[in-house]
């Protein structure tokens, strides 16, 4: 195939496709703030590259990124845990008052038309395996992927498969969380002239997530360290566009 990219192929090409290898892939993720270093498509960014380069692979096609994502107000257990004094705030997502600006995030309901939509139009033209690579981790968004999936697969002829766009069994991921040292690196290695690290505060600073909207895994889990910051092992300021390739290639294996 010429490209794998959708909105590039003539009708014919399509056809072929569709005719031959029926796959079809969605690389979805919102316009979200992920620190001060970072472009705000860091997640359709990250999860629009997995997707090309497994298609590269797998044959198939990738529709254009879908910039949408949604979130939810945060419960008083993981504001504590993310360090706020006052856990009675109303906080959507990575939304925190210290931001600049907010996130573009959708409501949930607007999300799930969205992306019903397209999943809608893909079987009509007769894909038959739809790949939603999701760049965004929030819990509603996969609770809504997720029974998307479960309806198209069981009512209509397709079959349509959730995955993480970064995702792998590297023992290194584990503390990764949101605008971490992995979505730092993969993002430095994808596009580096977009990423600014001079924009944290220098080490040894510790970074506290509250003021900086940048949180790992153990936060989200309610085990955060004692002090609240962001641990050494997912610091965004070790991120290196090497990491970010070690991980990015991982990622993509596993959607392969
Ligand atoms: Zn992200």
């Amino acid at each position: 195939m010429r490209t794998v990219r959708y909105e590039k192929l003539r009708p014919d090409e399509i056809l072929h496709v569709i005719k031959t290898n029926p796959i079809a892939y969605l690389a979805i993720g919102p316009l979200e703030w992920h620190g001060p270093a970072m472009p705000y498509g860091t997640d359709p960014a990250a999860a629009y590259e997995a997707a090309l380069s497994a298609a590269k692979q797998t044959g198939g096609v990738v529709l254009p990124p879908i910039y949408a994502g949604t979130e939810r107000e945060r419960s008083e257990e993981i504001l504590d845990a993310m360090g706020f004094q006052d856990t009675s705030q109303y906080i959507i997502g990575q939304d925190f008052p210290a931001n600049c600006i907010p996130s573009l995030y959708f409501r949930e309901e607007i999300f799930s038309l969205i992306i019903r939509e397209y999943l809608r139009l893909l079987v009509k033209q007769g894909f038959r395996l739809i790949v939603i690579v999701n760049g965004h981790g929030a819990t509603n968004q996969w609770e809504v992927l997720n029974r998307l999936a479960i309806e198209f697969s069981n009512e209509c002829d397709c079959f349509v498969h959730v995955t993480m766009a970064i995702d792998s069994d590297d023992p290194e991921m584990k503390y990764e969380g949101h605008a971490t040292r992995s979505e730092h690196a993969v993002q430095m290695y994808l596009h580096k002239e977009d990423v600014d690290l001079s924009l944290l505060p220098p080490k040894p600073e510790k970074l506290r997530g509250c003021e900086w909207g940048i949180n790992g895994a153990m936060t989200y889990a309610l085990m955060p360290n004692e002090d609240k910051t962001v641990e050494e092992q997912c610091d965004p300021r070790n991120a290196t566009s090497e990491a970010g390739e070690r991980f990015f290639n991982a990622g993509v294996k596993k959607l392969v």
